[in-house]
């Protein structure tokens, strides 16, 4: 068996593999290797909508909620380095997010989330079906009321990938694809390295970004990391027709620079099958057109489906692991990876390189599922 090694190995090249692997790099970090079973960022990170909307989403002001919004909040900046390093632009477009109310039940749910946002002294509005209409015209005359979240963005997640494969290429981090991470070696409660398809490499600093797959690499503490589906339909109009991401609590339409709408999606616990299926269709079609009957009359160039990686809780699991010396966990991100690309980074980066953890970091610690921990 041949044997490498480097100082820190990461093992998945998703949108958060990737985003640890450039934050390193740019720290300083000299030896830096990311090892994907595939592509890099053909996953999950590929299947995204490239939503970045932390408030269209939360109920209440918790922690997630501050690690989601400062994770938002660090986009500008990130996509202008990503530019600058890459010349790629991620089409971080700040248009904002309507969240729209066609049931009384969707009007009473709004209704909560305004007051509890604006009490808080959040960027949110309430607008009227006309007011709404009148910023996008094609919304169903249907509407009941909507929110609008100026500060709810979105980029063009698939863009993302391929500026953070080229800005880690340009900062020497060595990214080896078609190698799978069969196992973790620890000895005397430290990791060593990664046992791979391509042989041992034995590495101060494991980081696990494993997505959807993490549980199924062995030395690794129980952390049940669950698969769970979600398809995509891609819709094709001459030119934009809508401006901003348009939500419901039944789906979404994301509209593209190139006249290209994402509607999504579904939430389906089936394993590891990404086929597409009738029924996902079915139910896309459904939410598409509750939303704009215009949007879901354009034709569908393209379908696919993705796996989000759900922790038990909902919540990612990050940091360093309280048991294994040297391994750390990016995992977990659910529905919000895209999202929290810039503040993982950052965070496992810094924990790594200043051996510090920022006090958010702990309410998401892999240790919440240790069978000791009192949490
Ligand atoms: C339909 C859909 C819509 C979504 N929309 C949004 C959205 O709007 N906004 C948002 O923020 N998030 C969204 N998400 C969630 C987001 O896509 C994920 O949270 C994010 O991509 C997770 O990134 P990751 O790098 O952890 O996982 P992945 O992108 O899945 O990457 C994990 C990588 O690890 C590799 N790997 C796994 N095991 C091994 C191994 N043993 N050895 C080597 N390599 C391995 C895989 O090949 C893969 O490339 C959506 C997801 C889906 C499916």
């Amino acid at each position: 068996m041949t044997t490498q090694s480097t100082d820190v190995l990461i093992i998945g090249g998703g949108v958060i593999g990737l985003s640890i692997a450039r934050a390193l790099a740019r720290r300083g970090c000299k030896q830096v290797i990311v090892i994907d079973r595939a592509e890099f960022g053909s996953e999950a990170s590929s299947a995204a909508g490239g939503m970045l909307a932390p408030q269209t989403e939360a109920d209440k002001p918790d922690v997630f909620f501050e690690l989601a919004c400062r994770s938002r909040d660090a986009y500008p900046e990130f996509a202008q380095a990503l530019y600058d390093e890459t010349g790629i632009d991620v089409e971080l477009e700040t248009t904002g997010t309507l969240y729209t109310a066609f049931t009384s039940k969707d009007v009473e749910e709004i209704g909560r989330r305004f007051e509890w946002q604006h009490q808080a002294g959040l960027a949110v509005q309430k607008l009227t079906a006309t007011e709404a209409r009148e910023l996008e015209p094609s919304i169903s005359p249907n509407l009941r009321e909507a929110l609008l979240f100026p500060k709810d963005v979105q980029v063009e997640n698939r863009l993302l990938i391929k500026a953070l494969i080229l800005s880690c290429d340009r900062h020497g981090v060595c990214l080896m694809r078609d190698t799978i991470a069969h196992a973790v070696e620890v000895t005397a409660r430290r990791v060593t390295g990664v046992i791979t398809s391509r042989g041992f490499y034995s590495a101060r600093i494991t980081v696990v970004a494993g997505g959807a797959w993490t549980s199924g690499i062995v030395g690794l503490l129980p952390i049940p990391i669950e698969p769970v589906r979600g398809q995509m339909l891609c819709l094709q109009s001459d030119s934009q027709i809508v401006r901003h991401v348009l939500y419901s609590p039944r789906g979404y339409v994301i509209p593209r620079r190139d006249g290209r709408l994402l509607a999504g999606s579904t939430t389906e616990h089936v394993g590891f099958t990404k086929t597409v299926t009738p029924a996902g269709i079915e139910a896309i079609k459904a939410s598409t057109v509750e939303i704009s009957q215009s949007i879901s009359s354009l034709p569908i160039v393209e379908s696919w489906a993705g796996l989000r990686p759900r922790a038990p809780d909902d919540l990612p699991v990050l940091g360093p692991c309280g048991e294994i010396e040297g391994l750390y966990y990016a995992t977990g991100h659910y529905r919000n990876g895209i999202l929290l690309a810039p503040i993982t980074g950052d965070m496992i980066a810094g924990a790594i390189i200043d051996k510090q953890l920022p006090p958010l970091m702990s309410a998401f610690s892999a240790d919440r599922f240790s069978p000791v921990s009192v949490n």
